[in-house]
């Protein structure tokens, strides 16, 4: 084992696979386990190790291999890491002289910097090949000296994620890393044409793991330390290993089989996320997909999302893009989701949808935003809850039918519009109503250190909180909610410690103003509750309060 090869994580976001920090993707552990089999020493770098640190280069060119794995098919904001650049990418291949460079993942189907923009396919410079197809695979086949590409094969690819997981140790962010676990590739819908700007159609019909495959890779990542995992490699988790048709009907005793063997085998887990589902799947099988829903809330963690691609609430759009879901059909997903998930559980909810638009797209009028903005309006107005709304412009990439159809734009002025009322009018009443004042969130990292630091949970889509203190990164905290903003809520250290909490926060408890810090700041330390009250007044989150 002298040979040392470096994957060299530029990360990825597809429809289907996460893999920005927290996360790290299936693509990585698999790549590791073929390196291993290979007789390699596998070493694990990623591009913003790489920004801060540029003298790792020379570490890179130690070595006699190097797999990049990077690309972006859907647009986002990220806060635990950039993904890196075409030009990034580039510009590393060429610095790097001395090893056999290799890359892979979705930066082999196109690129494009931002959303609104077209996705190019196009030769990256700087590299020998690029892995094609099935990441792993082709790797396997490269170093057996045949051409790099490979056809997905679970018997071969589930050996090699369990041998290779153990390389999460080396990830920066270890043990507070997300582990995205794989359960299909490939979109049903997809043979019936599919989403007209989803890259998950390019691989292919769905293809399963075995229940089997995955628990038996999320033990040996437990046995290396992962605690939290996200089973979101998957267009549709509702209808894991389920056949027949565009829609086809949910397992729910299977799904229930998947989410208890990964409980058997990470007892101990802390977080246990879901990411996609189609609505169409929950509304027109409404019985099968409660049950299924049903599963997951036994064995999963709270705080969870189910993530809808609704993509527009226009019927015009729908019809023109073949998306795979009517406004009313996702409605009624909301309402079943909501019905089965919106029960607390430490104070937040189990599982509550989110939704996805994307703008662009062909077929697309002022009218659209109208239409998506009313069918918001009524899901707020029927009380119903939404965990996050995402809203996007199309990225389309060469070969799908947005590539060439769409109104890429057009309508930027009104785009922007729906964003900001989306922001005021529903993402603010949405998080009051989640995160009610007095919210205790548990185990919050705090990943931006400031006199205002940032920091999450570990999980699917989880809320930005703001703390009004500076606090170091990687700590970790229970917070209590004391306000909200559009897209982030505020929150103090729990229990609020009212004899050391600093000015600056003192002034965030709600019910206690200027004139009360003030004289909260004169009389501490205070013995007793009741002194306390004495000084300041009721607060409505008096039962978090201590000395
Ligand atoms: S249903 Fe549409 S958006 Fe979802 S994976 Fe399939 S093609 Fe993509």
């Amino acid at each position: 084992m002298n040979v040392k090869a470096f994957i060299f994580d530029g990360y990825v976001d597809e429809p289907a696979c996460l893999g920005v920090p927290p996360y790290i993707s299936p693509y990585i552990r698999s790549v590791a386990g073929v390196l291993s089999e290979h007789g390699y020493s596998v070493k694990y770098l990623t591009i913003d190790q790489l920004r801060t640190n540029p003298k790792l280069l020379n570490e890179l060119n130690s070595a006699h291999l190097i797999i990049m794995i990077a690309g972006v098919t859907v647009p986002g904001k990220y806060l635990g890491g950039t993904p890196a650049t075409l030009t990034e990418i580039q510009q590393i291949g060429m610095a790097i002289q001395h090893p056999k460079k290799l890359i892979g993942g979705p930066i082999g189907l196109g690129y494009s910097p931002e959303g609104g923009r077209r996705a190019v396919r196009q030769d990256i410079n700087g590299f020998d090949a690029m892995l094609e197809g099935a990441v792993a695979e082709a790797l396997d086949a490269y170093l057996n000296g045949r051409e790099p590409r490979g056809i997905l094969d679970y018997n071969r690819s589930d050996a090699w994620s369990v041998s290779g997981s153990g390389i999460i140790e080396q990830h920066p962010n270890f043990p507070f890393i997300m582990c995205e676990i794989e359960t299909a590739r490939g979109c049903a819908h997809g043979a019936y044409g599919g989403c007209s700007f989803c890259t998950e159609p390019f691989y292919g019909q769905p293809m399963y793991r075995s229940i089997m495959g995955i628990s038996n890779e999320v033990a040996a990542l437990y046995a290396h330390g992962a605690r939290h995992f996200r089973v979101g490699r998957q267009p549709d988790i509702l209808i894991y290993g389920a056949a027949g048709g565009e829609y086809p009907t949910p397992n729910p005793e299977l799904i229930d089989r998947l989410f208890l063997s990964i409980r058997k085998v990470a007892p101990d887990l802390k977080t246990l996320h879901i990411d996609n589902t189609n609505p169409a799947t929950i509304s027109r099988h409404e019985e099968a997909a409660r049950e299924a829903l049903r599963a997951i809330i036994r064995y999963h963690t709270a705080g969870d999302v189910a993530a809808f691609g609704m993509e527009t609430a226009d019927p015009t759009v729908i019809a023109a893009n073949n998306l795979k879901a009517q406004p009313n059909e996702v409605f009624r997903a909301i309402q079943i989701v909501n019905d089965e998930g919106v029960k607390r559980r430490g104070g937040i909810p189990e599982l509550l949808p989110g939704l996805n638009f994307v703008c662009g797209l062909a077929g697309e009028t002022e009218k659209t935003y109208t239409l998506n903005d009313r069918f918001l309006m009524s899901v707020v107005n029927a009380g119903l809850l939404v965990r996050r709304i995402n809203i996007r412009q199309l990225m389309p990439f060469e070969g799908t039918p947005a590539y060439i159809n769409n109104t890429l734009g057009k309508h930027e002025r009104s785009f922007r519009q729906f964003k900001e009322h989306v922001r005021q009018h529903v993402d603010l009443p949405m998080l009051k109503r989640v995160y009610p004042l007095g919210t205790v969130l548990r185990d919050v990292i705090v990943e931006i250190e400031g006199d205002l630091s940032f920091g999450r949970q570990m999980g699917s889509y989880p809320i930005l909180i703001g703390i009004p203190l500076r606090l170091s990164q990687r700590m970790v905290l229970d917070v209590t909610i004391v306000d909200w903003g559009m897209r982030s809520v505020t929150a103090l250290p729990f229990p609020i410690k009212i004899n050391t909490l600093p000015i600056a926060a003192l002034k965030w408890i709600p019910g206690i103003g200027k004139k009360q810090v003030a004289r909260i700041i004169t009389k501490r330390p205070f013995k007793t509750l009741d002194d306390f009250r004495l000084v300041a007044g009721r607060t409505p989150l008096e039962h978090l309060i201590s000395l």
